[in-house]
């Protein structure tokens, strides 16, 4: 099987991997890919837009792609399996229609409303000024999310009324384009985020392990919000029973309402949850694909053939899988990022050392690198994801480390307390 993954991060470079992991694939190719998926056997990048869908088309024809997998939320929402699956490929990744799940906050509110998902009360407006006069009404903490795709940074937890104010007026003054014709007021959530990812065919749903990410730029989560700085597989504070309820109550729930709305939705349903200090959950939000970091470590725990959960998704057979099939033990990922990030950071600084981490025993996922003549150059924010395994978290922790100790480039940052809740 030859297989094409949309996406340029170390959630793209995770699924290549694991893809190759297979012998039914004899190639994979990533639209544009990174430094990463340009090293590794087997796999080639093409320099191809995630928004280029006939390029993309063109090439999946010419090379006979048995599988398109997409990596971000973007082109999902843009209708690229739309075009795809209307040109006769098999695609991994909902439609159009269902991807306004991630695409529009205010639309995946009233779905949850509507359905009795448990989610924080909230209110939507198209103008400034009722949703100002909204918060003035009500006690800060409180959420300010601007309605669309913002690459994460379209939420702001406001600790005060004045920077909700802040926060809505910096929305309707345009900061996140067509992303804030609306805007989402909620009320403020406390306790620990965990990352449900399941896989469905839209009749049938499947969780994955459940994931914590580290989402705060700084040690002890602080500072700003980031894409993710590092995460944790299986997160113990997803016990069985909490598993089994966010089954019943999210998942299916969330299935046989995009039935009921004839939205098809095969691929990824990835449930954002809270879960409140008295144990009981509800879901931030819903995301149309695959975590990043969560995937980089989801999928070194995998046993079963990714490609094989894939094409029973498209091909609407999920029922029939034997149960999804774990490697016993824990993942770890810690994420280097560059001097700057979240904010602004330079780019092209040579990076060194990933061959040791990888004889240290970790597993070196690229997220924001570029391979130019051969030298690794950093090429984003978030640069690379290593990540540990082991039969527990400390060897796991210790494993991931031991590989970024390794490694090194101009700026280099990275947190060195991923999993401290787990010691707590
Ligand atoms: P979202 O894209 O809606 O998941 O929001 C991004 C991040 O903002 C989440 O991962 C949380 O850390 C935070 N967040 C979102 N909604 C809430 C809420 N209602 N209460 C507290 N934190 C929130």
């Amino acid at each position: 099987m030859k297989v094409l993954v949309v996406g340029n991060g170390g959630r793209e470079h995770a699924l290549a991997w694991k893809l190759l992991q297979s012998r039914q694939i004899e190639q994979v190719t990533c639209v544009p890919g990174n430094g990463g998926t340009a090293s590794m056997s087997q796999c080639q990048n093409l320099p191809l837009g995630i928004d280029d869908f006939e390029g993309i088309s063109q090439f999946a024809q010419k090379e006979k792609i048995s599988l398109v997998v997409v990596g971000p939320e973007v082109p999902l929402a843009m209708g690229i399996s739309d075009y795809l699956n209307s040109r006769g490929f098999k695609v991994f990744g909902p439609t159009r229609a269902g991807a306004q799940i991630e695409a529009s906050k205010a639309w995946a509110k009233a779905f949850m409303q509507e359905v009795g998902i448990p989610t924080a009360h909230a209110a939507v407006f198209t103008q400034a000024s009722a949703a100002k006069s909204y918060v003035k009404d009500h006690v800060a903490p409180i959420v300010v999310k601007a309605d669309g795709l913002a690459a994460g940074k379209g939420v702001t937890v406001a600790q005060t009324v004045d920077q909700a104010i802040e926060a809505i007026e910096a929305i309707f003054r345009g900061q996140f384009g067509n992303a804030g014709k609306f805007v989402v007021i909620e009320e403020c959530l406390i306790g620990q985020e965990v990352s449900v990812l399941a896989l469905t065919d839209g009749l049938t749903i499947r969780s994955l392990l459940p994931a914590q990410d580290h989402k705060r730029i700084g040690e002890g989560d602080t500072g700003e919000n980031t894409g993710g700085m590092g995460a944790y597989a299986p997160a113990p504070i997803a016990t069985p029973e909490l598993m089994a309820r966010v089954q019943k109550e999210v998942l299916e729930k969330a299935i046989a309402a995009f039935r009921a709305k004839n939205i098809d939705y095969r691929g990824v349903l990835y449930a954002g949850l809270m879960i409140t200090p008295d144990g009981d959950f509800k879901v931030l939000e819903f995301n149309c694909r695959f975590g990043d970091p969560e995937t980089q470590v989801i999928l070194p725990l995998l046993e079963t053939p990714l490609e094989e959960l894939m094409l029973a998704c498209i091909e609407q057979r999920l029922a029939q899988m034997p149960p999804i099939a774990w490697k016993q033990g824990a993942a770890a990922t810690v994420v280097a990022a560059a001097l700057g990030y979240p904010g602004t950071y330079e780019k092209g600084k040579a990076i060194t050392g990933i061959a040791e981490a990888q004889a240290a025993g970790a597993i070196v996922f690229h997220a924001g690198t570029n391979l130019q003549d051969g030298q690794l150059l950093t090429d984003g924010g978030r640069v690379l994801n290593v990540t540990g395994t082991g039969e527990n978290f400390e060897q796991a922790l210790a494993q991931a480390y031991a590989g970024m100790r390794c490694i090194n480039f101009e700026g280099m940052y990275y947190r060195r307390d991923i999993g401290h809740r787990l010691k707590g």
